[in-house]
């Protein structure tokens, strides 16, 4: 899938880039779709609200900021108000690339860390690559300038 306002299309290294035939190619998983529709199902129920694997969300958040920059963008779809996002929308390109990169959100999403709140005393809320390549902080704040939420305790 090519991103019409970045000019290339996703990583297909990255997480966000899993796509439905990727999916069914999977080895990992020898459970039939019924059994996964029927666990899903069971997650829902228990959650009160859908679950999805993380590629769908991702796929979702695309399409909607296709929709707003093009809805912006092209003379035949701009509304004469203006439309949902004609003040911000020539950012959505740099905020998804953003989201796309976030150590913050993979940290979140992919690792289910607890959001950290205490800066790290010595890098003090900044990130920094030396510390999170060699792993050298004597704090463990693993370059983010942030504590491990378990650490405050
Ligand atoms: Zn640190």
């Amino acid at each position: 899938m090519t991103l019409p306002w970045l000019g290339y299309g996703f990583d297909s290294r990255s997480p966000l880039h899993i796509t439905e035939e990727t999916m069914s190619n999977r080895k990992i998983a020898d459970i039939r779709n019924e059994v996964v529709a029927a666990q899903l199902k069971q997650l829902e129920e228990y959650f009160g609200e859908p679950v999805l694997p993380m590629s769908k969300y991702c796929e979702a958040f695309t399409i909607w900021t296709t929709c707003i920059i093009n809805n912006n963008k092209d003379p035949k779809l701009v509304e004469p108000w203006g439309g949902q996002g004609k003040d911000y929308h020539d950012k959505l390109g740099h905020i998804m690339m953003d989201i796309r990169k976030s150590n913050l959100l993979a940290r979140i999403l992919y690792d289910k860390e607890e959001f950290r709140t205490e800066q790290c005393p010595e890098h003090k809320g900044h990130w920094s690559g030396n510390a999170m390549l060699m792993g050298n902080c004597p704090h463990a704040c693993d370059g983010t300038g942030w504590l491990r939420a378990e650490k405050k305790k």
